[in-house]
């Protein structure tokens, strides 16, 4: 594994090559990014190479004696912490505190999900990092750092890692994954970015059926074929879903590459010609707003489906583009009142 492997982050990358290639690495470096932006594949690879004895420049070796245990998983001075249970307990440090302190070669301490060390756990570790011993780094990942006590964080060296652009990962599963150019590219974009989350999608047996009812749903309410009852057989199946906030990002990116395609395209569309952007629009914000609902309020689920599905399916409906004959209709009443 070389750093060339990751993808993006240029900016990040930059400032990691200049702390490895000059030797100036910090006892403490601190890792923020979204859930499934790539911490921990970053934060492994930075372990191994301040690892490497042999290192030439910014990446490991991956043939030293160091490097060869480190990726067999029994590095003797590699720790990794991990949340046991809901958080980080002090217990886990207690039990790896001593061999910080033995004299030899370079340790690495790997603290994933950081912020959920409790304030024990965080006391003990700023303790450590008030007085380290000269050859331990510690990487801590983090979602956002103001989880984590301000005293741990002004002693690290922050990077953070942002979501890859649609191209980015797009290209990534396409190369690495050989998936379809189609698929990689709802992949990116409903994964907004997330190399993780892509990946969790992908292996996701589910994701398949939940792309194809969300395509259908999206038609039967564009085109209105739905009877109301039907509507709520939808809203009552659809609650049940542990995924209902990915099917719903699903529908509404259906709604949103119409709407792209209608504003960008001189071109008859073939899904869905009759409904105008006015009503995309609206859909996109709908479903948008349900989603905030979801994540963030603890709504009956099923009732907000229910209506929101209905009113869904009655903007689509008043929002349909005016036919050829309706125009040409609407023109002469126009020249008519005019005269
Ligand atoms: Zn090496």
């Amino acid at each position: 594994m070389s750093f060339n492997r990751l993808i993006g982050q240029e900016e990040m990358r930059g400032l990691l090559f200049r702390i490895l290639s000059e030797e100036k690495i910090n006892h403490a470096l601190l890792l923020t990014g979204p859930a499934g932006s790539g911490k921990k594949s970053w934060g492994r690879l930075l372990a191994m190479a301040i690892l490497c004895p042999e290192r030439d420049g910014v990446d490991p070796c991956l043939d030293c004696p160091s490097c060869r245990s480190f990726q067999s998983g029994n590095h003797p001075g590699f720790y990794a912490v991990k949340p046991d249970g809901r958080n980080i307990k002090i217990e886990q440090f207690r039990s790896i505190r001593e061999s910080f302190y033995l004299q030899g070669n370079k340790k690495v301490c790997l603290i994933e999900n950081a912020e959920m060390m409790t304030a024990e756990a965080s006391s003990s570790l700023l303790k450590i990092l008030e007085e380290p011993p000269s050859d331990l780094h510690f990487i801590l990942l983090a979602e956002q750092a103001r989880y984590l006590f301000d005293t741990i964080v002004s002693r690290c060296q922050r990077y953070n890692i942002r979501p890859l652009n649609c191209g980015e990962l797009k290209n990534l599963l396409v190369h690495e994954h050989n998936l379809s150019s189609e698929k990689a590219e709802l992949l990116a974009r409903i994964s907004g970015g997330l190399p993780g989350l892509a990946f969790d999608l992908l292996e996701d047996d589910k994701f398949e059926d939940r792309y194809q009812e969300a395509k259908t749903l999206a038609y039967n309410l564009a085109t209105g074929c739905d009877s109301a009852r039907q509507l709520l057989s939808w809203a009552n199946y659809l609650s049940e879903k542990e995924d209902l906030v990915l099917f719903l990002e699903l529908l509404c990116l259906f709604y949103r590459d119409k709407m792209v395609q209608n504003l960008c395209s001189t071109e008859p569309a073939a899904w869905l010609p009759h409904v105008s952007s006015d009503g995309l629009e609206e859909a996109v914000i709908l479903i948008n707003s349900v989603i905030y609902e979801m994540n963030n309020t603890n709504v009956n689920r099923r009732l907000l489906l229910e209506k929101s599905l209905i009113l869904l399916q009655r903007r689509l409906s008043q929002c349909q583009k005016l036919s050829e004959f309706a125009l040409k209709r609407r023109e002469k009443h126009t020249t008519f009142y005019q005269n």
